[in-house]
């Protein structure tokens, strides 16, 4: 049977062999020294006991974090080559500093089998730049009546079920999905979104509709499934992970359902972190993303909910696609935004607020706890100490670097950050060891 949390990834630029990378600071604290050997770190703090076989290279200032997780990847392979592939996708994560990347089921076709899973495994190992774990459809080709089979699509290695794309309106089907993702001792990931309530939204309800005359999507759409689906958690005892939380009524749900004690997580998508509906008014599709943008308000309550602990998770949502399409008229363009090469440089701005983040928590965010929720703890979002897989990002705090979508790793270029300035920027990632992608910090630094 095929596994996909295999410790390596096929695609790399070489390994650190045994190297000490001096000046680095570790979660953000004082500089160090990190002796990385066979692929684990070897030792913190090593000054003089690396032995003179060591490479030594100058990470000085540098933020080492754990290597990030993304729970919420549309990589597009198969069937969607014109906007991105694994090979590309995985590119595009390595970039941004993840090691392990949730690869969405709505492919063409879609990954609702125990076949389809272990085809995406295997082309994940076979050409991948970092992890790829298959996301499992909760139903059959994402139509939302039949129960696809989760309990075989979990011995074929999937850790996590969602519809992503769609929600599973039918609360029944949810609930049974529910019951056999817990047997299996996976999750259920939806994408919460009423289709009574959100009938044919296209821009957040309130004055961005009133603006704009298009047909309005009320947060409400969002938050009556998150109460349900909560309460079905609650009641099965099954694992539900909500994705991309948009509104501060759904942080509030998540609040009260954790309050007692059922098993649900959530997480936040970068660009709801950072942008507001007033960037969706000017009718630019690089905006139009589902769910969409929220009000200040909103953001401010995605916020809060970050700081208490009530989102787990930070995820990309990376959904990219072909510039044509997005150059369609509002209506007819696709939602969706790229997000994997920036993740961490609008996180680290948002929780920075003009000063240095948190790294620990942007490290339990981005990499420790989504590794958990994804069932994958084993070997992704470790943390930072002797012993551990050499699995880390650098993050270079003082980049000072604009957003070229030109530029980027992915296949796609509708981000919405082009042209910003960040502060912060992820120049390596290593895997076990293995280089996965380098700015000029890791490989070609001089022995
Ligand atoms: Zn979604």
């Amino acid at each position: 049977m095929t596994t996909v949390n295999v410790p390596a990834v096929a695609r790399h630029r070489g390994t650190l062999g045994t190297a000490v990378l001096h000046g680095v600071r570790v979660l953000g604290g004082e500089p160090t020294e990190v002796l990385v050997r066979e692929g684990r770190i070897a030792d913190i703090g090593a000054t003089g006991r690396s032995g003179a076989a060591a490479r030594r290279i100058d990470a000085t200032g540098l933020v080492m974090l754990p290597a990030f997780v993304d729970l919420h990847t549309h990589l597009r392979e198969p069937g969607g080559g014109d906007s991105e592939t694994i090979a590309s996708g995985t590119r595009a994560a390595a970039a941004g500093g993840y090691s392990d990347v949730f690869a969405m089921a709505n492919c063409r076709p879609v990954t609702d089998s125990p076949e389809r899973i272990a085809h995406i495994a295997d082309t994940g190992e076979r050409v991948g730049s970092c992890r790829v774990h298959p996301v499992g459809a909760i139903t059959l080709d994402l139509a939302g009546r039949d129960r696809a089979p989760l309990a075989a699509m979990a011995l074929a290695g999937a850790r996590m079920f969602s519809d992503d794309g769609r929600c599973v309106d039918d609360a029944a089907l949810l609930r049974a999905a529910l019951v056999e993702s817990a047997r299996a001792g996976t999750v259920i990931a939806q994408h919460a979104q009423c289709g009574d309530l959100a009938r044919e939204g296209q821009i957040n309800a309130g004055s961005a509709a009133e603006r704009t005359g298009l047909p309005p999507w009320p947060g409400v759409a969002e938050e009556t499934i998150v109460a349900r689906d909560a309460v079905l958690a609650g009641e099965t005892g099954a694992r539900l992970h909500v994705c991309h939380v948009s509104t501060a009524g759904t942080v509030e749900i998540v609040r009260w359902a954790k309050q007692r004690g059922w098993p649900v997580t959530a997480e936040v998508a970068p660009h709801h972190l950072l942008l507001d509906d007033t960037r969706a008014v000017g009718g630019d599709t690089v905006y139009k993303v589902n769910p969409p943008l929220r009000t200040a308000r909103d953001v401010a309550a995605l916020h809060q909910g970050l700081r208490d602990g009530t989102i787990d998770a930070i995820a990309t949502d990376h959904a990219p696609h072909p510039a044509h399409r997005k150059a369609a008229d509002w209506c007819h363009a696709p939602f969706g935004m790229i997000g994997l090469e920036t993740a961490l440089a609008v996180v680290a701005e948002v929780l920075g607020d003009g000063g240095e983040p948190d790294w620990a928590l942007i490290a339990a965010l981005m990499a420790h706890r989504p590794a958990v929720i994804g069932g994958i703890e084993a070997t992704a979002g470790r943390p930072l100490r002797a012993g551990e897989p050499a699995t880390f990002t650098l993050v270079d705090p003082h980049a000072d670097w604009q957003v070229d979508a030109a530029k980027g790793e992915s296949l796609s270029r509708n981000t919405p950050f082009a042209a910003l300035r960040f502060r912060h920027r992820v120049v390596a990632t290593a895997v076990h060891g293995l280089v996965t992608a380098d700015r000029g910090s890791l490989l070609s630094t001089r022995a």
